[in-house]
């Protein structure tokens, strides 16, 4: 687990997907919450610095896909937290819609659990919308990847979440298009959030990227995206 900025912690030695844990004075904010079976994991990383379960307060998803949402229902029912994510990603989550086929694969690792299809989310959320975490993280609308993706963006502590809108594994790169349901949608996403003024940002797969990470994000989109 590293901090990687005051009080926010990449969560490492997870399943597939990246999570975040923030700690406010009042309490905790998860941002995504891995692949199923990790639930665990991310309540050792809670007392690793000192909280207990009971701390988590809000848990998000930055959208629907199983290895962001698979330990949503365990920590949810261990935690009591409230668990939000974007209106265009909610029929996913609770069942209503299917997912794509490339996530019926994915859909493997949630037979066992079929709960996974039939979360409730507690909080739809929409572009400017605020999660009282960090400071105050702005909902940024950043669709093409799922059409309900988001990005969150902690303007004072100059941070963005940015879910699978990209990652940044070798080198910076879009989501695969196998996992994704329009990717010229989410070209432009990438656009848009490279627009935003952040220091520091925070992908769904991959390393962090610190330092003047907008104008890193806007040159890669310029160069490779355009
Ligand atoms: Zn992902
Ligand atoms: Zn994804």
């Amino acid at each position: 687990m590293d901090e990687v900025a005051t009080g926010v912690y990449a969560l490492s030695g997870l399943k597939m997907g990246r999570s975040y844990l923030i700690e406010d004075e009042d309490g905790l904010t998860l941002i995504d919450t891995s692949s199923p079976s990790a639930s665990q994991g991310i309540l050792d990383a809670i007392g690793a610095i000192g909280r207990s379960p009971d701390d988590l307060r809000t848990i998000v998803a930055t959208h629907y896909h199983f290895d962001h949402t698979g330990n949503v229902a365990a920590l949810v029912e261990r935690t009591g937290a409230t668990f939000c994510a974007h209106a265009d990603d909610a029929p996913y989550i609770d069942g209503r819609v299917m997912w794509l086929p490339m996530q019926g694969i994915a859909g493997k690792f949630v037979d066992s659990g079929k709960r996974h299809y039939a979360l409730r989310v507690d909080r739809e959320l929409r572009t400017g919308d605020s999660v009282a975490a960090a400071g105050g993280m702005e909902v940024v609308h950043a669709p093409g990847h799922t059409p309900g993706s988001i990005a969150l963006h902690a303007r004072g502590r100059r941070l963005l979440f940015a879910g699978d809108a990209f990652m940044h594994l070798a080198g910076l790169m879009l989501p695969p298009s196998m996992s994704s349901h329009d990717l010229v949608e989410a070209r432009r996403s990438v656009a848009r959030l490279a627009e935003l003024d952040f220091d520091i940002a925070l992908p769904g797969h991959g390393r962090p990227i610190v330092g003047r990470a907008n104008e890193k994000l806007a040159d890669w989109s310029r160069r490779w995206l355009a």
